[in-house]
């Protein structure tokens, strides 16, 4: 019997990459699909990306990776390349590269390439994580224009931080400050993600680059993908292991942090923290069986999370299937209850969980 299991939907895949086209009718799509896609399995999903203009990720194995999974579609390094040697194999593989300081600069210009590398200047308007600063970008395009390292086209990018949040100002200021630094430069220009998608039209640019949202699910605060018309692409389940007893005040599991104010019955259920479930998911948090809601009782332990099931037990039984987050349960929610954000808990999913595909 398999216990952890991550059904993947393709076809709400699927339906999510056309949400976005929906949103962003005039823009160009970079599927990002770093961090074994957002834990959804980084080939399969890429494979099902058909629709996608082109691919991003944050490092150069995840690309090999996707190249030796037979994908031929142009690839975005979104943190670049990490050192000169890596650019023959950006070259051999057509990787495209991010441009965010003067190591990568000088290092791409004094390269010794038998062909140009196709680049991405990226400008901080306002994140101050990567990229160029606003008084930097026209000695760093020009050197980019004179190198003859880099396409001739410079395409322009930037990242928002705070896209999730409405009522943020902020975002509308990054947007404004991009537009006013690209004023001119009339290459492809790029500014979103999921959030920025969704909530901040004058962001979509030439081209944006959904993550989250292409896996259903939502990046705005207190919401979920279905607001968004978007559809879950994970449903992670696994199998009711033992059902006990528990008398009132008995202390439950690591720490006997956890009692029942009177006697009742707990599914014992196959999933921790060894799987990838959150440790810091409080008593309380739902999971659903025979598409009812149950609290969980306890500490979260590697591999085992007991489930209050009520002294009459509803007739759950050994082999059922326990839902800890999917379409019936958002994965937004369970995030909140463990005071993380769902991009997290997908991420996490370790390789103990079996993967189904469902065409
Ligand atoms: C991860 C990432 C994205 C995708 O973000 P989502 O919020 O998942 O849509 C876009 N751009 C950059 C630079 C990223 O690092």
């Amino acid at each position: 019997m398999r216990l952890a299991i991550a059904e993947i939907n393709l076809q709400a895949l699927a339906h999510n990459l056309a949400q976005v086209r929906q949103f962003a009718p005039n823009s160009k799509v970079m599927a990002v699909l770093k961090a074994n896609a957002y834990g959804h399995g980084l080939v399969k999903i890429a494979q099902h990306l058909n629709d996608a203009d082109a691919f991003a990720v944050a490092r150069i194995d995840e690309a090999l990776a996707l190249r030796a999974g037979g994908l031929t579609k142009p690839i975005v390094l979104l943190e670049g390349f990490f050192h000169q040697d890596d650019l023959p194999i950006l070259l051999a593989n057509n990787f495209q590269t991010i441009i965010h300081d003067e190591n990568q600069l000088s290092a791409l210009e004094n390269a010794k390439l038998d062909e140009p590398i196709s680049c991405w200047l990226k400008i901080n308007t306002g994140m101050h994580r990567l990229g160029v600063a606003p008084t930097q970008l026209n000695d760093f395009y020009q050197r980019l224009q004179a190198t003859n390292n880099a396409k001739d086209t410079i395409n322009l990018m930037t990242h928002f931080s705070s896209a999730d949040d409405i009522s943020d100002t902020k975002t509308a200021e990054q947007i404004s400050l991009f537009d006013s630094l690209v004023q001119g430069k009339q290459q492809a220009h790029c500014l979103a993600n999921s959030a920025g998608i969704i909530a901040w039209p004058a962001g979509h640019g030439d081209w944006v680059r959904p993550g989250l949202m292409l896996y259903g699910v939502s990046p705005m605060l207190n919401c979920t993908g279905e607001q968004h018309n978007l559809k879950p692409v994970m449903r992670l389940t696994t199998k009711v292991i033992a059902i006990r007893d528990v008398d009132a005040a008995q202390g439950v599991g690591y720490g006997g942090c956890w009692q029942s104010a009177q006697p009742t019955k707990l599914a014992v259920v196959a999933m921790g923290y060894g799987d990838g479930y959150p440790r810091h998911a409080k008593h309380g948090t739902p999971v659903v069986i025979a598409g009812k809601r149950y609290g969980i009782a306890g500490n979260i332990s590697m591999d085992m999370i007991s489930v209050d099931i009520g002294a009459n037990a509803d007739g759950i039984k050994v082999g059922d299937e326990v839902v800890m987050w999917g379409p019936e349960l958002p994965v937004e929610e369970i995030a909140q209850c463990a005071t993380t954000i769902p991009y997290e808990l997908v991420c996490n999913i370790t390789p103990r969980v079996s993967y189904e595909y469902l065409e």
